[in-house]
């Protein structure tokens, strides 16, 4: 008999030494340089290389990264919360080689302190059912355009890029310095049939979140009121009936504003900013010329430490759309059930 329900490996058992020896009495960590870590305690110092990661990786790039990690850190390396690669060494003699071969590799060292670490991203047309936009290609191209700000660590702060292929949002998106979404802008096609065959009614009904769809009894189908739609995809998550796919009018909203630490100012949601941009595979140009517009206006006017949304709070909202040159429309306006608590109750604005 197989062995079932055994959990993952135990993770004590993958640390380096130095780690173990230090495990809970670190005293102090500092940044070389930038991509470079450096944790001391009483038993030495490890030193963390970071290397930048496309996340979807073949299982020859896991060996290449394998053979790296045996030549220089005794075959000891971790995967970080934003997929990118540390490679970990307890003998400082061996960085600079490391580096010298991860960049000689083409995998670019940085990622650390105030810079543009990995985008956080989802499965698009590679794996998914349900994309409005593709992940891997539209990550790429926003991560060349912005290549020099994962080498740097001199920005006023850390910016996150998340991407999610559709509202669903895997990942990170709701909770990002810019978040890429994948959005659709037309009512789902109802295949009857296929609803009928292949769809509990009650629960499609019960997932639209504007009440848009209505059982039809008589066809064993549903209809949708498409005033009231908002092309959120969830009901063809719930039947491959509701067919909301339109590559015309799919495309790429922009949010954003949001973290999730609690250092100065509270986690907050990022938010709309520009509702929509073409699929344009396979660099999405429009897309990446408004991330680095947002980008540079933030690199260019925030005060040291300050997040993007925290530089966007102090100098207001309708301050940001002025600099940017971002069209504020009726569209940014929230009309979802608890909008009120977004719109304006006092008198502070700036003409
Ligand atoms: S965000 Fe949506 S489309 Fe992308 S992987 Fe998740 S469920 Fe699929
Ligand atoms: S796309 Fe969303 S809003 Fe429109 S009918 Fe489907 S679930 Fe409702």
């Amino acid at each position: 008999m197989p062995k079932i329900d055994n959990g993952p490996p135990d993770y004590r058992l993958n640390l380096p030494p130095i780690v173990k020896e230090n495990y809970g009495k670190w005293e102090y960590h500092e940044s070389p340089r930038p991509g470079v870590l450096k944790h001391v305690g009483p038993a030495g110092a490890l030193y963390s290389v970071r290397a930048g990661s496309p996340r979807l990786v073949s299982v020859d790039f896991i060996r290449d990264v394998c053979a790296l990690a045996d030549k220089y850190c005794d075959g000891y390396l971790r995967f970080t919360s934003r997929n990118n690669i540390e490679f970990l060494l307890s003998d400082e003699a061996n960085v600079e080689p490391l580096i010298e071969e991860c960049e000689a590799q083409g995998l670019p060292v940085g990622g650390t302190g105030a810079s543009i670490s990995n985008v956080v991203h989802t499965q698009g047309w590679v794996h998914c059912h349900t994309p409005a936009t593709d992940a891997s290609g539209i990550t790429k191209a926003v991560m060349d355009d912005l290549f020099e700000y994962f080498k740097r660590d001199d920005l006023p702060n850390k910016l996150r890029i998340a991407m999610a292929c559709c509202l669903n949002m895997c990942g990170a998106a709701h909770v990002s310095d810019i978040a890429l979404v994948g959005v659709h802008r037309t009512v789902p096609r109802i295949d009857h049939e296929a609803v009928r065959k292949s769809t509990e009614i009650p629960s499609l009904v019960a997932c639209c979140p504007t009440a848009a769809i209505r059982p039809d009894p008589k066809n064993k189908s549903v209809t949708v009121v498409e005033e009231r739609c908002m092309y959120c995809g969830n009901c063809y998550t719930m039947s491959p009936g509701m067919h909301i796919m339109d590559a015309k009018n799919d495309g790429v909203a922009i949010l954003i504003g949001g973290k999730v630490s609690n250092a100065r100012t509270a986690p907050a949601f990022s938010r709309m900013v520009i509702p929509f941009l073409p699929n344009n595979p396979p660099r999405w140009p429009e897309v990446t010329e408004a991330v680095r517009g947002i980008v540079d206006l933030w690199i260019a006017n925030a005060r040291k430490g300050e997040r993007l949304g925290e530089w966007i709070e102090r100098i207001g909202w309708e301050r940001f759309f002025d600099l940017s040159g971002i069209p504020f429309t009726d569209k940014h306006i929230d009309d979802y059930i608890f909008s009120r608590e977004t719109f304006r109750t006092g008198a502070a604005f700036k003409y």
